[in-house]
């Protein structure tokens, strides 16, 4: 409708990040199908999903990313980071070491990007597989654009990063204060916000605050 009047659409890379079990793969599948799951289960294969927001009249595709159960240290490869404009850093308030992992993670994120931006020589197989399968999907989406405006966003500024304190459902076993999460997520600049995957709070607000966000950061 509106893309075709403005010529215009854009397409966004979203990663969402931190320590196993914090509930990445349920705050992605009750954003993106309403959906939540009890179970534990380990995400198979890196899996993304896209959904459509409209910003300011704009079609905007947000290309959201989860971990392959990957979340050991560094074992996140950086083609799972390539192209990224925005990051949700998610911890379980009720268990503090997850909390703990956050800076830790917020390191891997910067390095990735500077690994990127410098060279990317020593990439596996695994890495390259990963990247073309990436680019290829990217191709399929009618979104010529968006390449040259991820460049832009990515080598001119920052990436939108929010600090996602998950399970505020548990409440009676709280391990991470409010105040304790607001500050971290002030020394690092980054936005921050307690939702829950279970009773639905604040999932949509956690990921459009990241899609605005990049929008803003591109225009
Ligand atoms: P991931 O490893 O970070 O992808 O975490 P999952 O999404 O697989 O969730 C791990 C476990 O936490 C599962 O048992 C989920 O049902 C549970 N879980 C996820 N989000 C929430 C939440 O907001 N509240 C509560 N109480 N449990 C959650
Ligand atoms: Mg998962």
């Amino acid at each position: 409708m509106g893309e075709e009047d403005s010529g215009e659409e854009y397409l966004f890379k979203i990663v969402v990040i931190g320590d196993s079990a914090v509930g990445k793969s349920n705050l992605l599948s009750r954003y993106a199908r309403n959906e939540f799951d009890l179970n534990t289960k380990a995400t198979v294969g890196v899996e993304f999903q896209t959904v459509c927001v409209e910003i300011n009249g704009k079609e905007v595709k947000a290309q959201i990313w989860d971990t392959a159960g990957q979340e050991r240290f560094r074992a996140v490869t950086s083609a799972y980071y390539r192209g990224a404009l925005g990051a949700l850093i998610v911890y379980d308030i009720s268990r503090r070491t997850t909390f703990d992992s956050v800076s830790r993670w917020l390191e891997e994120l910067n390095r990735s990007s500077e690994d990127f931006w410098k060279s990317d020589g020593s990439t596996s197989v695994g890495n390259l597989l990963l990247s073309v399968l990436g680019s290829l999907c990217q191709q399929l989406l009618p979104a010529l654009d968006s390449a040259n405006c991820m460049c832009k966003a990515h080598c001119d500024t920052a990436v939108a990063r929010i600090l996602v304190g998950n399970k505020c459902d548990l409440e009676d076993i709280r391990d991470v204060s409010v105040e304790e999460g607001k500050s971290v997520a002030e020394s690092e600049g980054l936005f921050f916000i307690e939702t829950s995957a279970l009773d639905s709070i604040n999932v949509k607000v956690a990921f459009e605050i990241a899609i605005k966000e990049i929008y803003n950061n591109i225009s």
